[in-house]
C-alpha cells in the first residue's frame, strides 16, 4: 500500500464548534485535507488540544492513514509532550505604548 504524503503545513482556525451543522456528532476539531486548514475547537482543556491539534495535523500529513491509526499516534505523542511539562502559555497582547 502506498501511502500518500503532504509535506504542506496547514493553516489553523480556532473557532467555536459547538454548533458545527457539518458533523453528527460533537467535534473539537477537523481537518481540510484539499485546502490545507485544520480547524480547532477554540475552548478545550490544555490537554485535549495538544491531542486534537496534532490528530488534525496528522490527517494533514497522511489523508490516507486510518482513523484508528491517527487516533493512537495523536495520543501517544499528546502524552509524551504532556509528561515532559510542555503547556501553552497566555497569548501576548499588545501594550500600547504611552
Ligand atoms: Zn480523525
Amino acid at each position: 500500500m502506498k501511502t500518500t504524503v503532504s509535506t504542506r503545513i496547514p493553516k489553523v482556525i480556532e473557532k467555536s464548534l459547538k454548533n458545527q451543522k457539518l458533523f453528527k456528532k460533537d467535534v473539537w476539531g477537523y481537518a481540510d485535507t484539499n485546502k490545507h486548514v485544520v480547524v480547532l475547537e477554540k475552548a478545550m482543556g490544555q490537554r485535549t488540544w495538544i491531542e486534537i491539534y496534532l490528530h488534525e495535523h496528522l490527517h494533514n500529513f497522511f489523508p490516507d492513514l486510518p482513523e484508528r491509526h491517527v487516533t493512537k499516534l495523536a495520543g501517544i505523542l499528546a502524552d509524551g509532550i504532556w509528561k515532559k511539562g510542555y503547556r501553552r502559555t497566555a497569548k501576548k497582547t499588545k501594550t500600547r505604548k504611552k
